[in-house]
């Protein structure tokens, strides 16, 4: 059934004068909702009352903080089933993964529930005689959280919680590709005991209404995952105002499989790297680096496995692999199968668009072999289902070959040698790195972020996420001497 959403601004739910139809991937004919598209000036309320509303919430109690983001998580693991599959209906992906991002969703709420009461300062004596030093962390005021759809509940989750548990207001521009997710959010968030205003939901296109909100002087910090190109030009607009910028990028993750690599482990790594969420993740592993000795007994098994994957409607038992989630990514990704075959590469399987039984944005998974880590196949970010097996000859080249990129998100290594892995650890130039184990999937209690052009700014996620949503006070004190 077909949804209307609207925006939810100071407090309200706000229709518009423009909807955005959404359609579901896996079946054109399936229209997910019409969804409100805000205007320049329900942006502008939107930032007016959350400047207000975040003084009211900074000064609250932290038990009232941590009780609604307890609700809001408890929520969401409970609903995950549903919700799950309203967000793999909107997005695509397999509705086990559509389900997990939700329950995923909700743990990034109770864990930072928690943070809210394990805020703590430091204390110091003066150089000076008879003064303290009182440091602590206050809120950085309002927050504008721009985020993708490829993860569009995750992403935002792990944004907003830290902005609400260290008291900011938040003015939320979600992608216009996955509006359900951001109006469900919305609404459980709604749900909760917060000042009016303090959590606002504005949908609209990135280019109109996403450009206005990076450039207001009116936000203290601006968070975005997203591409590089638009990361970019958020940097360059949010630098004019002096905005705290914190920017989640694109990559062009490598997985090394060495000589000594157990290959059925390094396969389903590269699997599930390289094709789960149909390749279109920030960590996935678009470049497989294997070893000579190992290459054709590797790329032969892999091959197989990729062949094997169902690929169906995110919703039908048993799909592996959904479709992409707009004809543009399906469009962009099959030039890129073009431009793979025209820089050399040889199809070893998949990359075409296939038909099923609804009309959807489907294409198989792409294997391609003699790939050279200089083409532009193994520089860019495809966003695919797409993987590009570089043959190298020894231990040295794959980790340089991983190095050579001008991306740095994640990384992974498939050896039984602890030496190789603790060199390859130490060594790699990524934010992530993963050892047997597949360059995708990552906690949500300890620091996510990457190098290069993968990330600009603090580091996202667990307790390192403090730095970005609060600034210092450093107050000192001369209290005298009791009469
Ligand atoms: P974008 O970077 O365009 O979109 C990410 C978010 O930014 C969306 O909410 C978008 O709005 C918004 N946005 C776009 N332009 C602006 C702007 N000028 N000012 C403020 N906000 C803006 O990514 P796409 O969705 O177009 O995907 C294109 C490619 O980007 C993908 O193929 C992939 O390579 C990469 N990408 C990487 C992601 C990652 O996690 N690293 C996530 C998503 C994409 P809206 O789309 O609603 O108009």
């Amino acid at each position: 059934m077909a949804q209307k959403g609207w925006n939810y601004i100071a407090g309200e739910w706000m229709p518009a004068a423009d909807d955005l139809e959404n359609r579901n991937p896996s079946d054109l004919s399936d229209v997910v909702g019409y969804y409100a598209q805000a205007d320049a000036r329900q942006l502008e309320r939107a930032l007016e009352v959350a400047r207000d509303a975040q003084t009211e919430w900074g000064r609250s109690g932290l038990e009232q903080r941590y009780k609604a983001l307890m609700a809001i998580g408890e929520t969401l693991i409970s609903r995950s089933a549903e919700l799950g599959e309203l967000l793999s209906r909107e997005e695509g992906k397999p509705r086990a993964e559509g389900v997990g991002e939700v329950y995923r969703s909700g743990q990034f709420f109770t864990y930072f529930a928690a943070e809210v009461l394990r805020q703590m300062g430091d204390a110091a004596d003066s150089v000076r005689e008879s003064i303290e030093i009182d440091v602590r962390r206050e809120p950085v005021g309002v927050v504008a959280v721009i985020s993708p759809w490829n993860f569009p509940m995750a992403t935002a989750s792990w944004k907003i919680a830290p902005a609400l548990a260290f008291g900011n207001a938040v003015v939320w521009k979600p992608a216009n590709l996955t509006p359900a997710s951001a109006v469900a959010l919305t609404e459980i968030i709604a749900a909760q005991d917060l000042p009016k205003g303090l959590f606002n939901l504005v949908m609209g296109s990135g280019r109109a209404l996403g450009q206005t909100l990076v450039e207001s002087p009116r936000i203290d910090a601006l968070t975005f995952t997203g591409s590089v190109e638009v990361g970019r030009g958020i940097a360059a607009s949010a630098i004019g105002n002096l905005t705290k910028v914190q920017l989640e990028m694109g990559s062009k993750n490598a997985l090394a499989v060495l000589d000594d690599a157990d290959l059925e482990t390094a396969v389903a790594c590269a699997l599930n790297g390289a094709f789960g969420g149909t390749g279109q993740k920030c960590t996935a592993s678009s470049r497989l680096i294997v070893h000579e000795a190992v290459h054709d007994a590797f790329v032969e098994k892999l091959v197989t496995g990729a062949k094997a994957l169902k690929v169906d409607h995110a919703l039908s038992e048993g799909t592996q692999i959904g479709p992409v989630v707009s004809a543009q990514q399906l469009g962009a990704n099959l030039n890129y199968i073009d431009l793979a075959k025209t820089e050399g590469c040889e199809l070893l399987c998949g990359g075409e668009r296939v038909e099923r039984e609804t009309e959807g944005y489907y294409m198989t998974p792409a294997v391609f072999a003699n790939s050279a880590n200089a083409m532009r196949v193994n520089r860019e970010e495809m966003f695919a289902p797409i993987a590009c097996v570089i043959k190298v000859g020894s231990y040295d080249e794959a980790l340089a070959t991983v190095n050579d990129t001008n991306f740095g998100l994640t990384s992974g290594i498939v050896t039984q040698s602890l030496a190789r892995a603790t060199h390859f650890r130490r060594n790699v130039r990524t934010g992530c790195v993963m050892v047997n184990l597949p360059t995708a999937g990552t906690d949500y209690h300890v620091p996510f972020g990457g190098r290069g052009d993968s990330s600009y700014g603090s580091r996202e996620q667990g307790p390192y996420a403090v730095e970005f949503y609060t600034t210092v006070k450093t107050a000192y004190i001369s209290a005298g001497l009791p009469e």
